[in-house]
C-alpha cells in the first residue's frame, strides 16, 4: 500500500501538555483521512519539533518506496528555520495541508491557551514562507479537514502522486523508430527520462515476431472464445483475428519481460508481420497499456500516466487522433487507423477485418464501435527543442449522431471549448499535435498538479481563454 507522511509541525516552547494535545490531533486528522481517502494509507511521524527530527523523517521519506509523499501541518507554531534542513533534502511531492482540528471558534470558552494550540493561520504562514524561499513546489489544500473539499483534493492528489511515481518508473517499449520525416511525434528521450522519469527504448520487430511465433494454439483459441463472449464477431476472416490474438499475446508477454507499460510502432516497419496490430493494440489499452502510433512514445507514456492517474473511474482515456472536422457542426472527428481504445466504446464493439489502405499488410482485424460522451481534456505533450509543453484542451465528447457505414474504424466527436474556432487556434498556436491523449477521467486541477510535479510549461485551452492575451504571450 502506498502511504503518505504526516508531518505535524511544532517547538517545544508550549510544553509537554500541548505538545501531547498536538500529537492526538495529528492522529485524529489522520484516522479520519485513512477511512475517507482510497488507495493510500496516512502515517503520522514524529512530531516536527527540531531541526534534527525533520531531517531524519525527510531522510525516511525519501528512501521508502512505499512513501509517495509528504503532507505538512503546523498544529502551532513551527519556527522554519529549522525546516531547511531536511526540506533541503526532500524528493517526495509535497502537500501543505492548511487546516485546523477546530472548524469554528468556540466563542464563549476561547483563551489564550486555545490560541496558542491553535494558530495554524499563522503558524503555516511561518511554513507557507519557507516552502517559497527555497522553491519548493507544493499543493496546498486549504480548510477544515473534514470538508468535501479538502478531502476532494487530498484525494486528487494521491492519485496525482501515484501516477507521478508510476511515471517515474515507466519503461516504453518503441518498435521501430519514428514515422519518416514527421516532426511532432519526435523528442529528446533523455531530457524526457529527466524531467518525466520516462525510459524509452527500441526493440526490434524481429524480437517481437520471434515471440509471436512461440505463441500456442491453446493460447490464441481461449482468448478467441474469451473475445467473442465479450465483443461481437462480425467477420468470417478468422485467420486475421486469430493472428491479432498472437500479436496481443505476444506483446503482454514481452512488455512484461521488459516492465514495459506503454508502447509504440509504426506502418513502416512492421518486417516479418503479417498484420498491423490493430485489435491486439487495441485489447492491450484496454488492460491499461499506453500506446501512440507511428513511433509517438510521448504520447504513449501520456497515455499510461492518465490512465494510472484514473484507475477506478467512470470515464475513458485513450490515444487519439484529430481526423477531421465538420465545419458546420463545428466539432472533430477522431479516430487512428486502428486503434482506438475500447474503453471509450459506447456501444457493444465488433470485431471486424477491413483492408489497410496503408502499410500494404494483410486485412487487419480491429475493434469497431461508436465512442462514448462527456465532459474532458484531449491532452498533448510536445518538445520545443527548449523545454516539454503539455497542452490541455476542455473538450466535450458528443454523440456521432449521423451514422458512417463505411467508416471502418472506432471513431468519437468532440466538441471544442471556448469555441471551435479559438479553440483550435490556440492548439494550433500553441503547436499541439495531431495526436493526444484525451481523457474524461482527470479535472484540471488534476492536470495541473501533474504539470506542476513535472515542472513543465501548462497552456489550458478552456473558457477562460483570452485570445488577445493568448496570442501576445504564447511562444513569447
Ligand atoms: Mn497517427
Amino acid at each position: 500500500m502506498d502511504k503518505i507522511y504526516f508531518l505535524t509541525g511544532s517547538q517545544f516552547l508550549y510544553g509537554d501538555e500541548a505538545l501531547l494535545k498536538v500529537r492526538n490531533d495529528a492522529e485524529k486528522i489522520a484516522s479520519y483521512f485513512n477511512a475517507h481517502l482510497k488507495n493510500v494509507e496516512i502515517i503520522v511521524t514524529d512530531l516536527c519539533t527540531t531541526s534534527e527530527a525533520i531531517e531524519t523523517i525527510i531522510k525516511q521519506a525519501n528512501y521508502d518506496d512505499e512513501v509517495i509523499g509528504v503532507m505538512a501541518w503546523m498544529h502551532t507554531f513551527s519556527p522554519s528555520k529549522m525546516w531547511i534542513r531536511g526540506l533541503k533534502l526532500l524528493q517526495k511531492p509535497y502537500l501543505h495541508l492548511h487546516t485546523q482540528a477546530n472548524k469554528e471558534i468556540p466563542y464563549p470558552t476561547i483563551d489564550m491557551d486555545f490560541m496558542n494550540l491553535n494558530q495554524s493561520a499563522h503558524g503555516d504562514k511561518e511554513h507557507s514562507f519557507i516552502l517559497t524561499r527555497m522553491h519548493i513546489n507544493r499543493e496546498i489544500a486549504i480548510g477544515y479537514y473534514q470538508d468535501s473539499s479538502v478531502l476532494k483534493k487530498i484525494q486528487s492528489w494521491v492519485d496525482v502522486i501515484r501516477a507521478y511515481k508510476f511515471s517515474k518508473h515507466l519503461n516504453i517499449v518503441r518498435f521501430g523508430d519514428n514515422m519518416r520525416d514527421v516532426a511532432v511525434t519526435e523528442g529528446d528521450k533523455v531530457e524526457a527520462e529527466i524531467v518525466l522519469g520516462w525510459s524509452c527504448n527500441t526493440y526490434a520487430v524481429g524480437d517481437l515476431v520471434s515471440k509471436v511465433a512461440e505463441i500456442k494454439d491453446e493460447e490464441v483459441e481461449a482468448t478467441f472464445h474469451a473475445l467473442t463472449k465479450k465483443y461481437i464477431l462480425n467477420t468470417e476472416n478468422i485467420h486475421a483475428v486469430n493472428e491479432q490474438i498472437k500479436y496481443y499475446l505476444a506483446m503482454k508477454k514481452f512488455f512484461a519481460l521488459h516492465k514495459a507499460s506503454a508502447f509504440s510502432n509504426t506502418f513502416e516497419d512492421l518486417y516479418g508481420m503479417e498484420e498491423l496490430p490493430g485489435l491486439a493494440t487495441q485489447l492491450l489499452m484496454d488492460e491499461g497499456i499506453g500506446y501512440a502510433g507511428e513511433g509517438d512514445w510521448k504520447t504513449a507514456a501520456l497515455d499510461a500516466v492518465i490512465m494510472k492517474l484514473a484507475e477506478g473511474r467512470k470515464g475513458a482515456t485513450g490515444f487519439m487522433e484529430d481526423y477531421t472536422y465538420d465545419f458546420e457542426k463545428e466539432c472533430v472527428l477522431g479516430a487512428h487507423m486502428l486503434e482506438v481504445s475500447p474503453r471509450f466504446a459506447e456501444t457493444t464493439p465488433k470485431i471486424e477485418v477491413h483492408p489497410l489502405s496503408i502499410g500494404g499488410k494483410q486485412d487487419p482485424a480491429r475493434l469497431v464501435f461508436e465512442g462514448t460522451q462527456g465532459d474532458g481534456y484531449a491532452l498533448s505533450l510536445i518538445d520545443l527543442g527548449t523545454h516539454f509543453r503539455l497542452i490541455a484542451q476542455a473538450i466535450t465528447l458528443i454523440k456521432e449522431e449521423e451514422s458512417m457505414p463505411n467508416l471502418p474504424v472506432a471513431s468519437i466527436m468532440w466538441k471544442i471549448r471556448p469555441t471551435f474556432k479559438d479553440g483550435v487556434k490556440a492548439w494550433l498556436l500553441a503547436g499541439g499535435a495531431h495526436h493526444s491523449v484525451v481523457t474524461t477521467q482527470v479535472s484540471l486541477d488534476e492536470i495541473k498538479m501533474l504539470a506542476n510535479l513535472y515542472n513543465l510549461e501548462l497552456i489550458v485551452i478552456d473558457e477562460h481563454l483570452d485570445m488577445s492575451k493568448f496570442e501576445r504571450e504564447i511562444n513569447k
